[in-house]
C-alpha cells in the first residue's frame, strides 16, 4: 500500500495513526463486543468517549469553562444558517466582512432571518486582500460581527483576531482550526466542520460563550437551538458517533504531536516552502494574494496557461501529489497543507513545482 500526499481541501488527509488505530478498533472497540458504530450513543463506552474528545479538544484549543463546546451532526454551512436563527432576533442587523466565497455562503445562509450588513467586502478586487479593519462599515445595532478565518478557495487569512468592540465577533474557523494558538476570548463564537483540521466529514465542532445562549434569537425548532444541544451534551438526538470519535483521535493525535505551537511551526514551514517555490518562479507560478493574509492552510495559484494548469494536475497525480486541482470558482492549482500533511509533502510538492518549471517553463 502507498499513501500519496493528498492535498485535497477537504475531505482531506489524515494521519496514518489515526487511520490505523481507527482500523484496529473497527471490530471491536476497546472489549465492548462490538465496535463504536455498533452501540448506543448513551453507552457509557461512547459518552466515555464523547466527553474524552470534548476534554482534549479544550486542552488543544484552551477553551474555558465560558464556552460551551458543541458537537453537532452537519457542516459549517449549516451553522451558517443556525446563528442568526441562535443570535440575532428576527429581521434584526448582522454585519458580515467578506473575505472570499465562504464569507459569501454565510450571507447566503443568514439572509431568510436577518437584515446582513456588508460591512466590508473584497470582492472588487477578487478577493485577493482582507478590507483593512478600519474600513469596515459597522453597524450600532448588530447582533454579531461575522467573519471567515480563512478562506478555503480563495486563500486568505486573518492574521490577527479583529477587534469589533463590545459587539460578539463571530468566526467560521473551518479551514484553520488548531493550526495555531487562537485567542477564543476574542471571539463569542467560533465554528468549524471537522473535514480539514479536525477530522471526517458530518460532524462540526462549535464553541459558543454561554452568556450568549441566553439569546433568545427567532422562532426554530429544537433541533435547530444551541442552547438545547449545551443542555443535552450534543446528545439532543443522535450524534454522528463514528464522526466524533474519529475527532477525538485526530485531537490526542494532535495533542500527542506537540498541539498547536507545534502546528503553528509547521503550518509555517510547510506553506513557506510553497510559496518560495512561487515567489523564486519567477513569475511562472502566481499566488494574487497579498502577502500580509496569505493563507497558511490553503494555497491556491496559477500556470501560464489553462493547459499548464491541468498538466501539472495530471503529471502532479502521476507523481504521487493528489488533488492539487484548484476549486472551480478560481480555477488553477489549490494545494491544502492542514495539520495531517507532513513537511515532507510540501517538499515534495515544492521540488515537483521546480521540476515541472523546468520542463514546461
Ligand atoms: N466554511 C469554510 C471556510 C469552508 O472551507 C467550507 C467547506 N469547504 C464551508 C464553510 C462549508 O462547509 P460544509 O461543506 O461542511 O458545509
Amino acid at each position: 500500500m502507498t499513501r500519496a500526499f493528498n492535498f485535497s481541501a477537504g475531505p482531506a488527509t489524515l494521519p496514518e495513526p489515526v487511520l490505523r488505530q481507527a482500523q484496529e478498533e473497527m471490530l471491536e472497540w476497546n472489549g465492548a463486543g462490538a465496535s463504536i458504530v455498533e452501540i448506543s450513543h448513551r453507552s457509557a463506552e461512547f459518552m466515555a468517549v464523547a466527553q474524552q474528545a470534548e476534554t482534549d479538544l479544550r486542552t488543544l484549543l484552551g477553551i474555558s469553562n465560558d464556552y460551551a463546546v458543541l458537537f453537532l451532526a452537519g457542516g459549517a454551512t449549516t451553522q451558517q444558517a443556525l446563528l442568526p436563527l441562535n443570535f440575532a432576533a428576527p429581521g434584526q442587523r448582522v454585519d458580515h466582512v467578506v473575505s472570499g466565497h465562504w464569507g459569501k455562503t454565510a450571507i447566503k445562509q443568514a439572509r431568510p432571518y436577518v437584515d446582513v450588513n456588508i460591512a466590508a467586502t473584497g470582492e472588487a478586487d477578487g478577493f485577493h486582500d482582507i478590507p483593512p479593519r478600519a474600513s469596515w462599515q459597522l453597524s450600532s445595532d448588530a447582533a454579531y460581527v461575522h467573519i471567515t478565518a480563512n478562506e478555503t478557495i480563495h486563500g486568505v487569512e486573518f492574521r490577527d483576531n479583529p477587534d469589533v468592540g463590545d459587539v460578539p465577533l463571530i468566526a467560521d474557523f473551518s479551514s484553520s482550526i488548531a493550526s495555531e494558538p487562537i485567542d477564543i476570548s476574542r471571539y463569542g463564537v467560533i465554528y468549524a466542520g471537522a473535514q480539514k483540521n479536525l477530522g471526517p466529514v458530518g460532524i462540526s465542532v462549535v464553541i459558543i460563550r454561554r452568556d450568549l445562549l441566553e439569546r433568545s434569537g427567532q422562532p426554530r425548532a429544537d433541533i435547530f437551538d444551541y442552547r438545547s444541544h449545551a443542555a443535552r451534551d450534543s446528545m439532543l438526538n443522535t450524534p454522528p458517533t463514528w464522526n466524533w470519535y474519529l475527532a477525538g483521535l485526530m485531537f490526542k493525535w494532535m495533542l500527542a504531536q506537540g498541539g498547536v505551537e507545534e502546528f503553528a511551526r509547521r503550518s509555517a514551514a510547510k506553506s513557506a516552502r510553497i510559496y518560495a517555490a512561487i515567489d523564486g518562479s519567477g513569475g511562472f507560478y502566481r499566488n494574487e494574494v497579498a502577502v500580509a493574509v496569505r493563507s497558511r492552510m490553503n494555497i491556491p495559484f496559477f500556470l501560464p496557461s489553462d493547459e499548464l494548469d491541468a498538466r501539472f494536475v495530471s503529471e502532479a497525480k502521476a507523481a504521487g501529489l493528489l488533488a492539487l486541482k484548484g476549486h472551480k470558482a478560481v480555477g488553477g492549482i489549490r494545494a491544502s497543507l492542514y495539520n495531517a500533511m507532513p513537511l515532507a509533502g510540501a517538499e515534495a510538492l515544492a521540488t515537483f513545482m521546480r521540476d515541472f518549471q523546468q520542463r514546461h517553463g
